[in-house]
């Protein structure tokens, strides 16, 4: 049961492209009311919940504890012993978020300030995420260009936050809405990421200008 339509969107990219692993940390950047993170808490075992049939599924090629790839008998022996790692999820909204166990909430932050990235860092392991998630919108005024901009510019601001927390060859996964400033975005993107792609997920209504980057490979700037 999830809390909004919206899940399904972030199922099927993630069955196609395989972003969340047990044991990732995941930030979910406008995450109120709680459904993307519901689905990433199942996939991270954040709950410590999470069975073992899809992990497995991925045979040896899974990113999950690369340590054990040269082993994969080691690998198997730990997660039959151990169980699946269990991940972080931290959710962030100007809105109020219903709790959800596995999921730690930040209601009532705004994504782009500063204050909200130094908690992340604070809250996250080892102040880092394998994957920074973000179906943030701006409440639309009606006039399609000035949304647009706005979308980008919150998106723009998590190359930003991505810098301060996204491990290197992490993944980001952010909503826009298509439009004339959608190049830009997609070359700062492809700056600092190896891979990017545009997608419309089948669940995203077709008459709409919604489409999402998935940028991977993280190129984390030396300092
Ligand atoms: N992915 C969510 C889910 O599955 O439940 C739905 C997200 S909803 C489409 C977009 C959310 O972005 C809204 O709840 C809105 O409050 C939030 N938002 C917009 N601007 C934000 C900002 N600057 N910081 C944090 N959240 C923001």
């Amino acid at each position: 049961n999830f809390r909004c339509r919206s899940a399904f969107k972030l199922l099927e990219i993630d069955d196609k492209f395989r972003l969340l692993q047990p044991g990732y940390s995941v930030v979910d950047c406008g995450a109120a009311p709680g459904a993307w993170s519901q689905v990433a808490v199942q996939r991270v075992n954040s709950a410590g919940t999470s069975r073992h049939g899809r992990f497995q599924s991925h045979g040896f090629k899974t990113q999950y504890n690369q340590t054990f790839l040269s082993n994969p008998y080691m690998h198997i022996y730990l997660i039959f012993k151990n169980g699946l790692p269990r991940g972080t999820v931290i959710g962030i909204d100007l809105l109020n978020i219903p709790p959800l166990d596995g999921a730690h909430f930040l209601s009532s932050h705004d994504v782009t300030h500063t204050a909200t990235h130094a908690k992340l860092q604070e809250l996250l392991p080892q102040g880092q995420a394998h994957v920074i998630l973000s179906d943030m919108a701006p409440n639309a005024s009606g006039f399609r260009d000035m949304d647009h901009e706005r979308l980008i510019t919150m998106c723009l601001s998590l190359i930003d936050l991505a810098e301060m927390i996204l491990l290197p060859r992490g993944s980001l996964l952010c909503k826009y809405w298509d439009g004339v400033l959608s190049h830009q975005l997609q070359e700062k993107l492809s700056s600092v990421f190896h891979s990017v792609r545009s997608i419309k997920p089948d669940a995203s209504r077709k008459d709409s200008a919604e489409r999402y980057f998935l940028a991977r490979m993280y190129k984390k700037p030396v300092k």
